[in-house]
């Protein structure tokens, strides 16, 4: 949405001559369509054509007050008494006079109109030869756009970066918040930019590259765009993606294009974005290695590789999988230099926050803050986002500021999908939503090492069936093996109170996904963490890194391995059970009055699961300490 937006200035120019043109062509076929009413209106609409005998007869009679003769014509026009035009005509041969046929000429007045006759001529050629020089011009503008679109099919191998820069509502480092070191970063290369000479008289080589990585929606294009908007220079803007076309060499060929369109305008910023599209390692993909995406990354070494000193042509990159680009971008000429960008930290948050609400009327009790003390591992764009939708929220309310309960609204809703309040549950299901709810927000709130319990729902939202929420209390930069395990034995609490309340045979898919976080957590845990019994300290890389379509998956650990992570994955999903089940089991009491609460208000916040929680407790075989 915002890319879209910081688009626009860039194709004003475009759009502009674009819109004359449909100017123009509007206005032919107007023209068009007016002359044919004019034609249609004088022919036929108004003047009738009669008989000559009875032109003879009228004359005769004194109802005509004058007819027109015209020379080289057989054509004459008729006015009659009362009219002040001419209303009809008829033919009779001009070899012949009126007198000869018998119209007496005292009756009525004749004219002879040699001159009118010659301009009523042309105004009809002129009639006649309008419609088809407009009708050509026509053609002529629908032939010249579709030659512009297979312009566009011919010039595959331009690139089709986006130039920017000198625009009015440029971003500079100002407008991001948070991002400190990332900015100290990028200010070196606004450095570079503005005063070149300055490094090459002290002999340093400025950096080709520069590499952005971060998670998504942490604002690297953000950031990149602002680069160039502190150092004032032109901005070439292209995706990764934009590179890879289906036809071989395309890539390559706008590669060359968008380098040399750069070198042109130095000092300038080249930015590719999401490069691991194209900068995957290469040599292991399929077709044999020789595939589009490799001769586009070896064209875009190739022109990195072929600046001069002095050019100040400066590339920086944007990914969010520094894993999987090929070592050969990261060497020292390349993308050397590396910025990583994290997810904002509380403090960052309410900064992002701010800027976001900053042009919104917010009402007095809106606490950003603890917005961002709650928004743990939310992107920037996510919390603009929170900003947008509480606008709209209040909008919809027909509010004048943006009210607290709005802005919390907004946050859940991005944070978990929208509700669902008119999605009708029966009493039944109900019952089994709450016993589940209840069941996750039992063994979260007993567990020790749990974040505490945020809300518990039973209204429907963005695809479950209810939502029970921990939020840590403050953002964390680890999490230990006993945390992830509490969160394995609270995510099977919903599964497990329904198997004790509801029997074994009759649980339901309403675990579903909280089935399927705990196998993923299990296995990132085992996998990735060094977190398993047998498997300690040890990491096991699948490698989904070589095609974009994951078709290949290259894992460096035998079969006999293979069939250990199973069984530590299935020994954490059967301990966190076993341990869901004996909180469970010893708090039955708590499990239903957390279930009637849950039936007769359907959303309960942290205070009161705490107070109705009050006194459930740890037996002694669920502790892991
Ligand atoms: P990325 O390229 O890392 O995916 P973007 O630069 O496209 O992220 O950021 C997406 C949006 O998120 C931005 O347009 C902006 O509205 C918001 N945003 C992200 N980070 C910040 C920040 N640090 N300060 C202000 N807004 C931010
Ligand atoms: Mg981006
Ligand atoms: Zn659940």
């Amino acid at each position: 949405m915002d890319k879209k937006s910081l688009n626009i200035n860039s194709k004003n120019n475009l759009s502009n001559r674009r819109n004359f043109k449909n100017i123009v062509f509007i206005i032919l076929v107007i023209l068009f369509g007016l002359t044919l009413f004019a034609s249609s209106k004088q022919s036929t609409s108004n003047i009738k054509t009669i008989p000559i005998t009875q032109v003879i007869t009228a004359a005769n009679e004194g109802k005509y007050k004058s007819i027109t003769v015209k020379n080289n014509s057989n054509e004459i026009d008729i006015t009659p008494k009362g009219a002040n035009k001419v209303t009809l005509k008829s033919y009779t041969d001009p070899n012949t006079s009126l007198k000869t046929l018998g119209v007496n000429y005292s009756k009525v007045q004749i004219n002879y109109s040699p001159q009118s006759n010659s301009t009523s001529t042309w105004l009809s050629i002129a009639e006649s030869i309008l419609p088809v020089i407009i009708i050509a011009a026509i053609l002529f503008f629908i032939l010249k756009s579709a030659q512009g679109q297979g312009n566009q099919a011919l010039s595959f191998g331009k690139s089709r970066a986006r130039l920017y820069g000198n625009e009015k509502d440029k971003i500079i480092f100002k407008d991001i918040a948070g991002s400190a070191e990332a900015k100290q970063d990028l200010e070196e290369v606004v450095e570079f930019l503005k005063f070149p000479k300055k490094f090459a008289s002290l002999g340093a080589k400025i950096p080709k590259g520069v590499l952005l990585i971060g998670p998504p929606g942490t604002g690297k294009t953000m950031l990149a765009r602002a680069t160039a908007g502190e150092a004032n220079v032109p901005f070439f803007s292209i995706s990764g993606s934009e590179f890879v076309e289906m036809f071989v060499g395309v890539g390559a060929s706008r590669v060359r294009d968008l380098f040399a369109k750069a070198k042109k305008n130095a000092p300038c910023i080249i930015f590719v974005d999401e490069i691991d599209a194209v900068g995957r390692k290469r040599g292991s993909g399929m077709g044999g290695g020789h595939d589009e995406r490799e001769q586009t990354l070896n064209q875009i070494l190739v022109e990195m590789d072929g600046f001069e000193q002095g050019q100040n042509v400066i590339v920086l990159a944007a990914t969010n999988r520094a894993d999987v680009l090929d070592p050969a971008l990261l060497r020292p000429g390349r993308f050397d230099r590396r910025v990583g960008i994290t997810l904002p930290d509380r403090k960052d948050r309410e900064a992002i926050l701010k800027i976001h609400f900053q042009k919104k009327p917010l009402a007095k009790d809106v606490d950003l803050d603890a917005l961002a003390a709650k928004t743990a591992g939310f992107s920037g764009a996510d919390l603009a986002n929170v900003a947008n939708e509480s606008a709209i929220i209040a909008a919809r309310n027909s509010h004048h500021e943006i009210s607290q309960q709005d802005v919390t609204d907004a946050f859940e809703r991005v944070a978990i999908g929208p509700e669902r309040k008119n999605k009708i549950m029966n009493e039944s299901d109900k019952a089994t939503t709450a016993y589940h709810e209840a069941g996750h927000a039992l063994v979260g709130h007993v567990l020790p090492d749990s974040d505490p319990v945020h809300k518990v729902t039973i209204i429907p939202r963005g695809g479950t069936g209810g939502v029970t929420w921990f939020i840590p209390p403050e953002d964390r930069a680890y999490s230990s093996l006993i945390q992830f395990k509490d969160v394995l034995a609270r995510g099977l609490g919903g599964r497990i109170a329904e198997e004790i309340v509801l029997g074994p045979d009759r649980i339901t898919t309403g675990a579903g996904s909280d089935l399927q976080g705990a196998s993923e957590l299990a296995r990132d845990m085992v996998v990735n963490q060094g977190m398993g019994t047998k498997l300690r300290d040890q990491v096991f890389k699948v490698d989904d890194g070589m095609m974009i379509d994951r078709l290949v998956h290259e894992r460096e650990y035998s079969d006999a391995t293979a069939k250990v992570i199973d069984e530590e994955i299935e020994s954490l999903i059967n301990e966190a059970a076993t341990r869901a089940r004996i909180v469970i089991k010893a708090n039955l009491s708590y499990l239903d009055k957390l279930k009637d609460a849950l039936i007769e208000k359907e959303t309960i916040d942290s205070a009161e699961v705490a107070r109705i929680l009050d006194g459930a407790k740890l037996p002694k075989a669920a502790m892991l300490y």
